[in-house]
């Protein structure tokens, strides 16, 4: 048996845990000092700019690519084996386009991903009035829809892939901390080894440690001498409520515009969406911190999340929410869609976003000079979108395919 420590259960360690747990010959331990999706995972809209992200090739597209396929598979896969819905919204992504940008770009991109067999259209004014009757806005020159790409609701996601991990074996641990990484030079090099996780009840023996802690991942390294630099970058986003939906009740994808993302809360009573996919919001205690998904089914309405600021840290590396930013946001999507102006906002929330410093998003591969110790952390504003590969690699890495 092999036996396998991964610190951390937001979306990175839930997905690492249940992809390697349908493999033979191992024990994995998944460990998180709160509950799963407590972290950055807890507050994430979960959009995910696959087709539509401007990234077309080398490991940056390939990345993406890799993650929204297997997200078509693993979606049915999860819900077939845990029976828990999980909340996609599979309208699409919109783009909406202002005079500045690019046409001739944008163009490019669509024939690109043609090449690529990925579908792109490109909305005028007037066909995105007719979709969208919604988006009222006299600087808006037209849109990019991606109907491929999709939206899913991260929590219930990973309650899901732990969900399925512990039906595979996986043993969880939660309410935990991993204090320290144990480790001893490996004889005759100048390599060492990870031999136990430090928690507050005891030794857990690995032969292989996977730090997906997120922020946390700074202190645990710090433990193996060689810390890594991430820092926070917060997100504040919210929740409002309308008495109906906005537009056509049966088209309502996310809109995106100046980096605000308006994401339609599909809910079966509002008849929004596809009601195959509609999510029943499960979760029971939302922390305040993160978006409340309970209840949504009660009354004949419907919900939007609207996020989310980026605010980065000072020089000592601590960041404090600002309400004037979040404001600017709620502003901003009210300029896009003015319907929105008349919603009650319910809820709000905000999370904090794991930034590698000086070095590219994500960090995935192992820790320097330690032959068992990897790294799957610093995924900034895309961890849900880069999960899937993320777990992909850091299985290659243990079984060497590469
Ligand atoms: C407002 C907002 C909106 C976002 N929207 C999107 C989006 O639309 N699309 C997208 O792709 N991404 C989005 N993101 C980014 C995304 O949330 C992150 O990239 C992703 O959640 C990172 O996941 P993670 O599992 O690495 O980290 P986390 O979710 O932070 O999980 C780390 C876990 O490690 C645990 N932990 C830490 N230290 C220890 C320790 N010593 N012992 C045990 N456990 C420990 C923590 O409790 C935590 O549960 C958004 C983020 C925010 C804040």
């Amino acid at each position: 048996m092999i036996r396998i420590g991964i610190i951390g259960s937001g979306i990175i360690g839930g997905i690492i845990a249940y992809e390697l747990s349908k493999i033979e010959g191992i024990h994995i331990t998944l460990i998180d000092e709160k509950m799963p999706a407590s972290g950055s995972t807890g507050a994430a809209l979960g959009v995910l700019m696959g087709a539509i992200s401007h990234k077309t090739k080398g490991k940056a597209w390939q990345m993406r690519e890799n993650s929204i396929r297997r997200y078509q598979k693993l979606i049915p896969e999860l819900e077939e084996m845990t029976g828990i819905p999980i909340p996609v919204n599979h309208d699409g992504i919109l783009q909406l386009l202002f005079p500045e940008n690019d046409l001739e770009k944008l163009e490019k991109l669509i024939a690109i991903r043609a090449n690529q067999g990925w579908n792109l259209e490109f909305l005028s004014s007037d066909i995105l009035k007719d979709k969208c009757p919604h988006v009222e806005n006299s600087d808006v020159v037209g849109g990019i829809y991606s109907p491929e790409d999709c939206q899913i609701n991260p929590t219930i996601l990973t309650e899901a892939l732990v969900k399925a991990a512990s039906i595979n074996g996986v043993e969880c641990k939660f309410g935990l901390k991993v204090e320290n990484l144990l480790s001893m030079p490996v004889p005759g090099s100048e390599i060492r080894r990870c031999y136990s996780l430090e928690t507050g009840d005891g030794i857990i023996e690995v032969d292989w440690a996977i730090v997906s802690a997120g922020l946390g991942s700074t202190h645990l390294t710090k433990s193996l001498g060689k810390p890594l630099d991430i820092r926070p970058v917060l997100g504040q986003a919210l929740r409002l409520k309308l008495d109906k939906p906005m537009g056509h009740k049966e088209f309502q994808p996310v809109i995106t515009g100046n980096d605000v993302h308006i994401v339609p809360l599909l809910n079966s009573e509002s008849g929004i969406g596809n009601s195959e996919l509609l999510p029943k919001f499960t979760k029971s205690s939302p922390s305040p911190e993160t978006p409340n998904t309970s209840d949504t089914t009660e009354t004949p309405s419907a919900e939007y999340w609207i996020g989310a600021t980026v605010e980065f840290p000072n020089d000592a590396g601590e960041v404090v929410a600002d309400a004037v930013l979040l404001d600017k946001v709620k502003q901003e999507a009210m300029e896009f869609c003015p319907a929105l102006a008349n919603g009650k906002i319910i809820h709000s929330w905000l999370g904090k976003r794991p930034r590698p410093e000086g070095q590219p998003a994500p960090i995935i591969r192992k820790l320097p000079d330690y032959e068992n110790v990897l790294l799957a952390t610093g995924h900034y504003r895309n961890g849900i979108l880069l999960a899937p590969v993320t777990a992909q690699i850091i299985s290659d890495i243990i079984f060497d395919y590469n």
